[in-house]
């Protein structure tokens, strides 16, 4: 059952009742307590989870079928990105999806913060914003272009703590909507390309030379970044705020982990940088295995998966499948690993059952209440969201 092959009482005390034979009814109490601690390649589709960052445009009958079979319920994510269909689009392919797989498909609206210093601005995307909450979209994502792309017409860099914006988040943090922010980029993007860590990130940023910042220092820097993004934190406390992909401090656990701890209200997303934690686990497992026990309440399984515009579905349902299980393999396994991203072998992160349960489904599931409403009676466990249970 378990990859790793072994199995052990669940806690330290029944572990030592087991080894005193003199005590019959122990061997009782073991026998009942026999769960193994870690999950294996076995339990993959059978435990529900959320993989709460993926980009889904159209239909996607295969990539769906894909995700009921392996388990996943999913947060597709509205961005205005150039390379994804016009955000209406966007909005009108995510309720779809919603409508159709109501207990599976979850989503997260977004604005365009293109001409914000307009006057009209402000009133126009709250309204917007007011209608596709009321549509049923759960939380709201804010982008790189925050940061990266926009400037107002005196030609400042337009930040995501800029006071044009202070409204659009008030209103968000009085309704307890989730804010989703990708504010700069992995600190590779800041690195020549022949420096860069991740051959992943080399590649997208020689293809995206618009993001790639060591080309751009007319843009704010990368301490500026994210030194805007922490301002915001701190003037509302109280807003739900999920850092996506590692709060782009992926290069650093520590550095992770000092974000955290200084923003009780925030989590992070594994989006696309799981490579990162792979890459620093070549050095030093342990102390990447630490931060996710530390953090176990404030990581979210996401893939960052996209598809569905000029994209084969087939295509995407085998990319996800492989995606996700090379995810679990290095959380839940403690096989030895390569990634194709960097030379070096590391091992799995082995973590506890509760932790993944944590991470694949019960923070998401926490901060996002009703997102993903249930098909079968509460209280029947992970085993009532096998496959199939979804219409
Ligand atoms: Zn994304």
């Amino acid at each position: 059952m378990s990859l790793g092959g072994y199995r052990k009482c669940a806690n330290r005390d029944a572990a030592r009742w087991c080894l005193a034979p003199v005590l019959l009814w122990s061997a009782f109490a073991c026998a009942a307590d026999a769960t193994p601690e870690r999950y294996g390649d076995d339990d993959f589709a059978l435990l529900e989870k959320i993989d709460a960052h993926v980009h889904l445009h159209g239909a996607l009958p295969e990539f769906m079928k894909r995700a009921q079979a392996d388990g996943f319920r999913l947060l597709t994510i509205n961005v205005n990105y150039a390379d994804f269909p016009p955000l209406n689009d966007q909005v009108r392919d995510a309720l779809a999806l919603q409508r159709q797989y109501p207990s599976r498909i979850a989503f997260a609206a977004t604005f365009d913060a293109a001409g914000s210093d307009a006057p009209d601005w402000p009133a126009r995307t709250q309204r917007q914003l007011d209608e596709v909450l009321a549509q049923g979209a759960v939380a709201v994502k804010v982008w790189k272009d925050i940061g990266m792309q926009l400037r107002d017409r005196t030609g400042r860099a337009v930040m995501i703590d800029d006071a044009r914006f202070v409204p659009v988040f008030e209103s968000l943090v009085a309704r307890g909507v989730v804010v989703l922010g990708h504010q700069g980029e992995p600190r590779n993007a800041w690195l020549p390309l022949e420096q860069m860590t991740i051959r992943g990130d080399r590649e997208y940023f020689a293809a995206h030379p618009q993001y790639h910042m060591f080309r751009h220092p007319e843009w704010p820097s990368y301490d500026e970044q994210l030194a805007a993004r922490d301002r915001l934190l701190e003037r509302f406390p109280r807003m739900k705020f999920v850092g996506v992909h590692l709060a782009s401090l992926e290069w650093d656990v520590d550095r992770i982990a000092e974000f955290l701890a200084r923003h009780p209200q925030a989590s992070v997303d594994l989006a696309a940088r799981l490579v990162h934690l792979q890459l620093q686990s070549v050095a030093d497992r342990d102390k990447v295995r630490k931060f996710f026990l530390a953090f176990q309440d404030r990581i979210l399984y996401g893939s960052d998966l996209a598809g569905g515009h000029n994209q084969d579905d087939a295509a995407l349902a085998v990319e996800a499948h492989e995606a996700w299980l090379a995810d679990w393999q290095f959380l839940t396994g403690d096989a030895f690993l390569h990634s194709a991203d960097f030379e070096g072998r590391f091992q799995g992160l082995a973590l506890p059952r509760s932790v993944i349960d944590r991470i694949y489904r019960d923070n998401a599931r926490r901060l996002l209440p009703g997102a993903w409403p249930p098909t079968t009676p509460a209280g029947s466990g992970p085993a009532a969201a096998r496959p199939g249970t979804e219409p």
